[in-house]
C-alpha cells in the first residue's frame, strides 16, 4: 500500500491542507481562509478526518507563517509565538492535530518547508548547500547547509539583514517596525506599495522600481553567498513573479561580488544559479508533506 501524507501549509491569509505520498500521486486538497485559530485549526483537523475514512496516514506536516517556536526541549515548543496577525500571538499550533490524530508530525517555517520540498522535488534537487529566498508580504529566507535544514538559536530571519541604504538615490525610510530599512524593509511588496503608491503587481516591467528592487535583492544576496557559499539561490514569493528581475538581479550580483568567488557557477552559469522555484503555487503544501516525509522517517 502506498503510504500517504497529510500536509498544512498554515499561511497568514490562507491555509492549504494536502493528502499525498509525493508530488506526482496528491490524492485531495483544501484550501480556505485564514479567520481565527480555533475555527481555521478545526477545518483542517474535519479535512484530513474525512480522508481519513479512506485510508490511513502515515504521518503529518505543518508549515507556518512565523515567527515559531522550533526548540523543542521548550514547554511553547509548537507555538506561533510574536506574530502581530490578530488572535494568533502564542497559538498552540502542533498539539491539536497531535490530539486529533497521534501521528508523527514533522512542523516547521513556511520557507524551511518550501525549501525542503525544492530539494527533494525541485529546482534543489542534488544539492548540498542552497538558500531558498522568498519576497512576498515579508521577507523569508531558509539555509540547507551539508544537507540540514539550519535553525540555529531560534531560525534565519535573512529579510532582516542590513545593507547599505543610498538616501539620495532612494529617500523612502523603509517599512519594517523594528529596524526601518532592512532588506525587508525596503524591499517586501509592502515596501514597493508604500514607497511608489502603487502595488507592485500595477506597476508596468520597465517601471524605475525594479531596477531599485534588483538592486536591493542583489546586495542581500551577495551577503548570503559570502557568508553561506550555497550552490544555488532559489528566489520566489509574489514579487518574484516580476520575472525581468530575475536578469537585473543576477547582473547586479555579479557586480557587487566584483568577480572575488571564483566559481563557474556564478561567473559563467549565473542563469542556473539565481532561478525561480519549481514547485511554483504548491511549493508551501508540498513542502509541508516533505516535512511528514521526514516526520515519519521515510525520507
Ligand atoms: P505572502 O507573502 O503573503 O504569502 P505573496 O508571496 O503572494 O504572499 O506576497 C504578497 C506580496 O507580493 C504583496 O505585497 C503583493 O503586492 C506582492 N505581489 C504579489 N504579486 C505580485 C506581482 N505579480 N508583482 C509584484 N508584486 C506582487
Ligand atoms: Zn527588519
Amino acid at each position: 500500500m502506498t503510504d500517504l501524507f497529510a500536509g498544512i501549509e498554515a499561511g497568514g491569509t490562507k491555509w492549504v491542507c494536502m493528502v499525498a505520498a509525493h508530488p506526482g500521486d496528491i490524492r485531495a486538497t483544501t484550501r480556505f481562509p485564514t479567520s481565527q485559530p480555533g475555527e481555521t485549526i478545526e477545518k483542517a483537523i474535519q479535512f484530513f478526518k474525512e480522508e481519513i475514512h479512506n485510508s490511513g496516514l502515515k504521518a503529518l506536516g505543518i508549515a507556518s507563517f512565523g515567527p515559531l517556536n522550533l526548540n523543542q526541549d521548550s514547554p511553547t515548543f509548537g507555538y506561533l509565538t510574536t506574530t502581530p496577525k490578530p488572535g494568533w500571538a502564542d497559538t498552540n499550533l502542533l498539539q491539536p492535530f497531535q490530539e486529533a490524530f497521534n501521528l508523527p508530525t514533522g512542523f516547521d517555517t513556511d520557507v524551511n518547508a518550501a525549501a525542503l520540498g525544492e530539494a527533494r522535488w525541485g529546482a534543489a534537487q542534488g544539492l548540498s548547500d542552497f538558500v531558498y529566498l522568498t519576497i512576498g508580504t515579508g521577507i523569508g529566507g531558509a539555509a540547507v547547509v551539508n544537507n540540514t535544514l539550519v535553525h540555529g538559536l531560534i531560525h534565519p530571519e535573512m529579510g532582516h539583514m542590513l545593507i547599505p541604504h543610498d538616501l539620495d538615490q532612494d529617500p523612502f525610510p523603509g517599512v519594517c517596525p523594528y529596524h526601518s530599512d532592512c532588506l525587508e524593509g525596503l524591499a517586501t511588496g509592502p515596501a514597493i506599495a508604500a514607497r511608489w503608491g502603487e502595488k507592485g503587481e500595477n506597476l508596468p516591467p520597465d517601471h524605475p522600481a525594479w531596477q531599485l528592487e534588483a538592486n536591493y535583492i542583489a546586495l542581500g544576496l551577495a551577503n548570503l553567498v559570502t557568508i553561506l557559499s550555497p550552490q544555488r539561490i532559489i528566489l520566489g514569493g509574489g514579487v518574484m513573479d516580476q520575472k525581468q528581475l530575475f536578469p537585473l538581479i543576477r547582473t547586479r550580483l555579479q557586480e557587487n561580488l566584483a568577480g572575488y568567488v571564483p566559481a563557474r557557477e556564478i561567473l559563467e552559469e549565473i542563469d542556473r544559479y539565481i532561478v525561480p522555484p519549481k514547485l511554483g503555487s504548491q511549493a508551501g503544501v508540498l513542502g509541508a508533506i516533505a516535512l511528514a516525509q521526514e516526520a515519519a522517517g521515510s525520507a
